[in-house]
């Protein structure tokens, strides 16, 4: 139940209206020239809340057209915005990490990715993985009762994640093979934190967390 689960009304409205620029609403493309270098070569963040000496790394800030981009991937299931977002995250691997690579997409609560036609990093990080030696593992989920996400704080962000990430063992990556984490935005680094330790807790080779966007 993932890319064939049922469009929104968003998603349905995005496939009858001309296509915009989910930047800066300009008509007749997806993402526009004068938006697509808001998403460039990725830098480190640093957040005291992240496990030491774990490298994480964006390719755009969390505000402007590169969160308008985000947000139109993730809430309203852009699946152009998708391949946009997954062609930042590939050029970033190439210089970070060139390598054959195992990604491990962030998890998104169940019923809204089922809304809003599958869990976008799912989506984001299948599509990395045709620009990019690497293969894909679907080993975290958050477990009923977890709330979604949009519109959340980050202290609740972090409280909602704490107590509902579950790492399924059999679709974990092999033991030994380097794992990249794949997230939309970085805030306090607390949801990063959680999975890259529910990772870890369970044998995964946690090399570094790649996101499309970090906040302030
Ligand atoms: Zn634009």
């Amino acid at each position: 139940m993932t890319s064939n689960a049922a469009p929104g009304l968003d998603a349905v409205l995005d496939l009858l209206l001309p296509r915009r620029c989910a930047g800066c609403s300009r008509p007749g493309t997806p993402w526009c020239p004068d938006c697509a270098p808001c998403f460039a070569a990725p830098f480190p963040v640093h957040r005291p809340g992240l496990p030491p000496g774990l490298p994480v790394f964006a390719v755009g800030a969390y505000r402007g057209a590169a969160r308008k981009a985000v947000l139109a991937a993730k809430e309203r299931g852009r699946r152009d915005l998708l391949a946009v977002l997954a062609a930042a995250l590939a050029a970033a691997l190439h210089r970070l990490f060139p390598g054959p690579l195992w990604l491990v997409p962030a998890p998104s609560r169940a019923a809204a990715s089922r809304r809003r036609g599958g869990p976008h990093m799912t989506a984001i990080a299948e599509r990395v993985a045709r620009l990019h030696p690497a293969r894909v593992a679907h080993p975290l989920r958050l477990t009923r009762g977890a709330r979604d996400s949009v519109g959340l704080s980050a202290a609740d962000r972090a409280e909602n994640l704490r107590g509902h990430l579950t790492v399924l063992p059999g679709a974990l990556p092999p033991p030994r093979a380097p794992v990249v984490l794949l997230d939309d935005v970085i805030t306090t680094g607390a949801a990063a934190a959680a999975c890259t330790r529910a990772l870890r807790g369970a044998g995964t080779r946690v090399r570094a967390v790649l996101a499309c966007t970090a906040a302030g």
